[in-house]
C-alpha cells in the first residue's frame, strides 16, 4: 500500500486529470495528488457564479481491486449573492471528493460494498476528475445564500440596502394608519417577483 506517484496529471482551467495507468495495473495500490486549477463560473438552474481562486483539490486514488476510489477535498472561495439585499460576497467553500470509477475490463462492483454510490466510466489510463470536482462544488452551496445571517435586507420601498443605514420611508410606519397601508403594500410586493424573495425557493443542485 506504498503511494504511487501519477504518472501525469494534467491541469488547466476546469481540467482535472490524473493518469491512472500504473494505478490500474496494481489492485491495492493507490497514488495521492494534490494540485491547484483554474475553474471558470460555476452554473446552477438559477444562477451563475464566480470561481474567485484556484480550486485546490487533494486526495488519493485507491485501487480497490474492483473500483478505482477518489477520497479527497475540494477548497476554493465563491462569489454568491446575498437572497436578501443582493450584495455580492466571498463564500469560502471546502467540501469533500469521494467518487468511484469502473473499468471495462473490471469486474462489476459487489452489490454489498457499492450498493449507495454512483459509479462513473472510466475509459482508458486517464481519471476525469473534473466532473466530481463541480459536483462537490454544487453541493457545497448554501440553501440560503445570506451575506450575513441577520442581513437586513432591502427597504421594499425605496430599494435601500438597509445594512448600509435606515430609509426615510421607515418614518412613515410611525403613524399607525400609514404602519397598516405600509404592511399592505408590503404584502403586494411580496406577491410579485421581487428579487429578494425570489430564490427564497432556491433547493441547490440535488434535485
Ligand atoms: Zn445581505
Ligand atoms: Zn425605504
Amino acid at each position: 500500500m506504498t503511494p504511487g506517484r501519477p504518472f501525469a496529471i494534467i491541469y488547466g482551467v476546469n481540467v482535472v486529470k490524473i493518469g491512472v495507468g500504473d494505478l490500474k495495473a496494481r489492485p491495492g495500490s493507490e497514488l495521492e495528488f494534490s494540485f491547484k486549477a483554474d475553474w471558470g463560473n460555476l452554473t446552477t438552474a438559477t444562477s451563475i457564479i464566480p470561481v474567485l481562486a484556484p480550486v485546490l483539490v487533494r486526495g488519493k486514488v485507491i485501487n480497490t481491486g474492483r473500483v478505482l476510489l477518489v477520497q479527497g477535498q475540494v477548497a476554493t472561495t465563491l462569489e454568491l449573492t446575498c437572497d436578501r439585499c443582493l450584495a455580492k460576497f466571498n463564500f469560502p467553500v471546502i467540501a469533500p471528493l469521494e467518487e468511484a470509477y469502473v473499468t471495462k475490463n473490471s469486474q462489476p462492483p459487489g452489490e454489498d460494498e457499492e450498493e449507495d454510490r454512483e459509479i462513473r466510466p472510466l475509459e482508458g489510463d486517464i481519471l476525469d476528475l473534473q466532473p466530481a470536482v463541480t459536483e462537490a462544488l454544487l453541493l457545497a452551496l448554501p440553501m440560503k445564500w445570506l451575506c450575513q445571517v441577520n442581513c437586513r435586507g432591502l427597504c421594499p420601498h425605496c430599494g435601500q440596502n438597509l445594512n448600509e443605514g435606515q430609509c426615510h420611508c421607515q418614518g412613515e410606519t410611525l403613524d399607525p394608519r400609514l404602519a397598516t397601508l405600509g404592511q399592505f403594500l408590503r404584502n403586494l410586493e411580496g406577491e410579485d417577483t421581487h428579487g429578494s424573495t425570489q430564490k427564497e425557493n432556491f433547493k441547490g443542485p440535488e434535485e
